[in-house]
């Protein structure tokens, strides 16, 4: 129930609950942090607490129920698909003028607000500036630096940490009934981020990964293969920063293999023997994983996917 369902963020669970206890909730937070490590999760599970009937997240009370399946009148949940443009933010300024429903307080949850446009931002603004004082914002993001400081100076900031090994391996045994070895390897792979986690659990993109191995190191050699393989990865942003990631990982590891003799450090468990027993040219990997880095870069900016990571592909391929 409530907060227990979240692994690990001990000090911002207490510290929200602290706010709740002394009745001296902000008016707006920042929850900032990687992607997939619980940042939105908390806030929603907070929100129980704010509502809840017993005061306790305790979630099976109605207004608990309401929050969860997302129909809670005084939670407000606001997410760009691509963008949270001026329509989105009007209807955030209209609503937090009303007197709340239900409670007495209004949640606004805003789901990856450094995609907020100019606009947005700006009416956004003049609402953090005076809101009426039942209104609590969330605002929840992986790219802190992309939210105008005049709007992060106004919340109370929480940084999240990426979660621990520990943490992960917890969750993936208690929540996903994985055996220990299995709860391990995920454990290992997820770089911090349950959200990476879930990615790699579906077979499919775990079968990827492997092909995408297979093809750097030189064990498939099929140019078709690059082409595909490209198109599939970078169907959307999310999916290519996790495989852009496993590529630096990998390369990592091929590093420690080939230089320390050390696979104790190994973390792609999964594609381990396609490491070991190779010598490998150190230059390869250097000059790979700078490439590597430079693409995670451009990935950055308005490009077409699919091209840069076919590009990096017949870059760093053996
Ligand atoms: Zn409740």
């Amino acid at each position: 129930m409530g907060f227990d369902n979240i692994i690990g963020h001990e000090k911002q669970k207490s510290l929200l609950l602290s706010f709740l206890e002394k009745e001296r909730l902000p008016h707006a937070f920042l929850f900032a942090g990687q992607d997939g490590i619980g940042k939105k999760r908390t806030a929603i599970e907070f929100t129980k607490y704010i509502f809840c009937a017993k005061s306790a997240g305790c979630g099976k009370c109605i207004p608990c129920l309401k929050v969860e399946r997302g129909v809670h009148p005084d939670l407000l949940f606001v997410e760009g698909e691509n963008s949270i443009g001026i329509e989105q933010s009007r209807m955030i300024s209209k609503e937090i003028y009303e007197y709340p429903y239900e409670s007495n307080k209004r949640v606004i949850i805003i789901d990856r607000a450094d995609t907020m446009t100019h606009e947005a931002t700006n009416a956004l603004l003049k609402t953090l500036e005076e809101p009426p004082p039942f209104n609590v914002f969330f605002l929840i993001t992986a790219s802190e630096r992309s939210i105008p400081l005049t709007v992060r100076s106004r919340c109370t900031r929480m940084a999240f940490s990426p979660l621990t090994k520990d943490n992960l391996k917890q969750y993936f045994l208690e929540l996903h009934k994985m055996d220990g070895g299995k709860a391990q390897l995920f454990s290992q792979i997820s770089c911090g981020s349950i959200g990476c986690g879930l990615f790699w659990m579906e077979e499919n993109n775990l079968l990827l990964r492997r092909t995408l191995v297979e093809l750097v190191t030189g064990k498939n050699r099929s140019f078709l293969d690059t082409t595909i393989i490209s198109e599939k990865v970078s169907k959307n942003s999310k999916d290519v920063s996790i495989y852009l990631s496993f590529l630096l990982s990998f390369f990592r590891d091929m590093f420690l293999v080939s230089n320390h003799k050390d696979t104790a450090m190994i973390i792609n468990r999964d594609v381990r023997e396609l490491l070991e027993g190779e010598v490998v040219d150190l230059k390869w990997i250097d000059t790979s994983i700078r490439s590597i880095q430079e693409a995670i870069h451009t990935m950055r900016y308005n490009v077409n996917k699919w091209l840069v990571f076919e590009n990096l592909l017949l870059q760093i391929m053996r």
